[in-house]
């Protein structure tokens, strides 16, 4: 049956997000009285070519205040919403993409578009009597599972004030019979890692993503502990069981012509990819995300090559969620995986278009948080729609976190036949 959606009033409101900073926060009234509400996450390590947020500038808030944003949705995008039928998300998007008038969301936000997309896509659901990650699966032909994920128990990198380059070290319980199973087996690793931590004297408090923050240097440093945290939890560390996922984002250390400066020493291409091929091998990696800079692309097709037949290699700043780009990648052989963030590409449909392009390359696709979060959990409904099998939220702790990894119980509880787990690499 066709979706007629009429909004009746639409609201944006200045929150702040979980790192303190502002950001925007929408609700659109539907005429029943429903109210479909949305918050726009926030990255510190930014792709060159994500869509632009807009912030004001001046005194307040270091110059990250989103009061304009409000003013953009209360007196532009409002007025264009209300009054009229919708039929399609895509209608919505386009909408905002023409009062946008940019290429890159710089002229209204990404914050602001992605907030009213994604409080759009709630009202569409509502519209149609079904759960957010129902609406997507249709939207999208796919069929819906549980992901497996990714918690990220150690920061570093822009995420984190220690000497840790790489950004991300993510437990992934791949082996786990329910999505239940794999969030109790990444909370207890992440128990054992906090005592671990502890009787090293290496405890130190956590970053963005609710990760420990020890100030240690060495990524083996960080895989050696990990490795011990998995069987301190009884778990067995493989690619099979509890599997480690690492973001080294090397956009925050390296350059487009292939130079990697951290641990105080410079690495060239060659000393990367030996290195990466050597924790691979001593290791149970079976995730690696921005591996190389995003413009240094001979890195991304070598190591694709090489380690690309056992480890999925993601591309995150390198992609920045646009189908364009990843129908570029793809064609070059740069990844076999992509990671999806709403707001990098500013709508839903534009997230849809990515999936998609994800699809008809049989890249695998991680679905993820920013490291600026909100309770929004949009992107557990995203993940389970689209049936991709992955997500990485962060730590199985700090509220902001644990919203997403929480709507994904809820959803199993109510779906039990839902599967769970990664899709056959293609
Ligand atoms: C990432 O790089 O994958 C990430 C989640 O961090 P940020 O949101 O800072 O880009
Ligand atoms: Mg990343």
């Amino acid at each position: 049956m066709p979706i007629a959606l009429q909004i009746a009033r639409v609201d944006a409101l200045q929150i702040l997000d979980s790192r303190g900073r502002p950001t925007l926060q929408v609700a659109l009234t539907l005429d029943d009285g429903f109210v479909a509400a949305a918050a726009a996450p926030s990255g510190a390590s930014t792709g060159e070519n994500e869509a632009v947020e807009v912030r004001d500038g001046g005194p307040a808030f270091g110059g990250a205040g989103v009061a304009g944003v409000v003013r953009t949705v209360a007196g532009r995008i409002g007025p264009a919403l209300t009054g009229r039928t919708w039929g399609t998300i895509g209608d919505v998007d386009d909408l905002l993409r023409e009062l946008d008038g940019t290429e890159n969301f710089s002229g209204i936000g990404s914050n602001a578009s992605v907030a009213v997309s994604i409080a759009a896509a709630r009202a569409f659901a509502h519209a149609a009597g079904a759960e957010v990650w129902r609406w997507v699966a249709e939207a999208l032909g796919t069929t819906p599972r549980l992901p497996v994920p990714n918690f990220n128990v150690l920061n570093g990198g822009a995420h984190a004030p220690n000497r840790l380059a790489f950004q991300e070290f993510m437990v992934a319980p791949i082996g786990a019979r329910t999505f239940a199973d794999a969030v109790r087996a990444g909370a207890e690793v992440y128990a054992a890692l906090r005592g671990r931590l502890r009787a090293q004297g290496k405890l130190a408090g956590v970053g963005d993503e609710g990760g420990f923050a020890p100030d240690i240097e060495a990524p083996q440093e960080a895989l050696d502990l990990l490795v011990g945290a998995i069987e301190d939890a009884g778990y067995t560390p493989s690619r099979t069981g509890v599997a480690i996922a690492m973001d080294p984002a090397a956009n925050g250390f390296g350059t487009r012509t292939g130079t990697y400066v951290f641990s105080g020493c410079e690495h060239d291409r060659d000393e990367m990819l030996d290195l990466y091929a050597e924790l691979v091998r001593d290791y149970p990696v079976w995730s690696l995300e921005d591996p190389f800079h995003e413009g240094d692309h001979d890195s991304w097709r070598a190591i694709t090559a090489h380690l690309g037949d056992g480890v999925q290699i993601v591309g995150d700043d390198l992609y920045v969620t646009s189908a364009e780009r990843i129908d570029r990648g793809a064609a070059q052989r740069e990844t076999n995986a992509v990671l999806i963030k709403p707001n990098q590409t500013g709508t839903v449909s534009g997230t849809f278009d990515a999936l998609r392009a994800a699809g008809r390359h049989a890249m695998g696709a991680m679905v993820s948080h920013r490291s600026g979060e909100t309770l929004d959990t949009f992107i557990a409904d995203l993940v389970v729609g689209a049936g991709t099998g992955q997500i990485k939220s962060g730590a199985p702790s700090r509220g902001e976190r644990v919203a997403k990894y929480n709507r994904l119980l809820e959803i199993e509880a109510a779906e039990p036949a839902l599967p769970y787990g990664l899709t056959p690499r293609a």
